[in-house]
């Protein structure tokens, strides 16, 4: 499959890890919208949430989040979890992610 998110997951194209399990990996994002930017995704290929039928896997996503922050240094000062679904949710990557933003104060709402 033709998947850039896939190809960082197995090493095809680097990326620079900053976590990684079994199950979930974390990378920081190559056009990071604050400080501390990472994309959090699962091994397997999924694409968007709605092709999610792993409650577990879901849960790993924000549990590698949590554990990010902390490695971060960001746990106390906060940070920001978002997931884009498909067109309106401005998704443009199609394999599920969780987007990690942290290090300055972010606006809500978003656009
Ligand atoms: P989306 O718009 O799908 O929610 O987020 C996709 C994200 O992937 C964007 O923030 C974009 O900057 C990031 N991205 C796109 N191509 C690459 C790449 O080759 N490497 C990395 N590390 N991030 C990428
Ligand atoms: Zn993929």
């Amino acid at each position: 499959m033709d998947c850039l998110f896939c190809k960082i997951a197995n090493g095809t194209i680097p990326g620079e890890i900053v976590f990684q399990d079994d199950d979930v990996i974390a990378f920081r994002d190559i056009g990071p919208h604050a400080p501390q930017h990472c994309l959090i995704i699962p091994r397997k290929h999924i694409s968007t949430i709605n092709d999610f039928d792993d409650p577990v896997l879901f849960g790993k996503l924000g549990m590698a989040a949590r554990t990010l922050a902390k490695q971060l240094g960001v746990d106390e000062s906060g940070y920001r979890l978002v997931m884009n679904c498909n067109e309106d949710g401005g998704q443009s990557v199609f394999h599920v992610h969780m987007h990690f933003l942290a290090g300055r104060p972010l606006a809500w709402p978003p656009g």
